[in-house]
């Protein structure tokens, strides 16, 4: 599944150059905060072991997205797709 950023965002813009596929973005005519693009969020599946833009957020405020729910494989050939593997 994919992650989303809450509204406790503190737009420190910290995880948007860590994420391998560029699905981190801040547009602020959209959102006040960070915002996940889900059809680019593999978990990071195809680069890491943990999403690591959950592992960078000083304020926790990267969640799973229950309403993306993705198996493993599902994530992988999202990956595939996104980098055409
Ligand atoms: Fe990017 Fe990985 Fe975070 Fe998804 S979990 S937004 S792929 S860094
Ligand atoms: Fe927002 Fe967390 Fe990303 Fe910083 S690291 S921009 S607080 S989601």
């Amino acid at each position: 599944m994919a992650l989303k950023i809450t509204t406790d965002c503190i737009n420190c813009d910290i995880c948007e150059p860590e994420c391998p596929n560029d699905a981190i973005s801040y547009d602020p005519k959209v959102k006040k905060t960070y915002v996940i693009n889900p059809d680019l969020c593999t978990e990071c599946v195809g680069f890491y072991d943990e999403p690591t833009c959950d592992k960078v957020c000083p304020v926790d405020c990267i969640i799973k997205d229950e309403s993306r729910l993705e198996s493993d494989s599902e994530l992988l050939d999202k990956y595939k797709r996104i980098w055409r593997k």
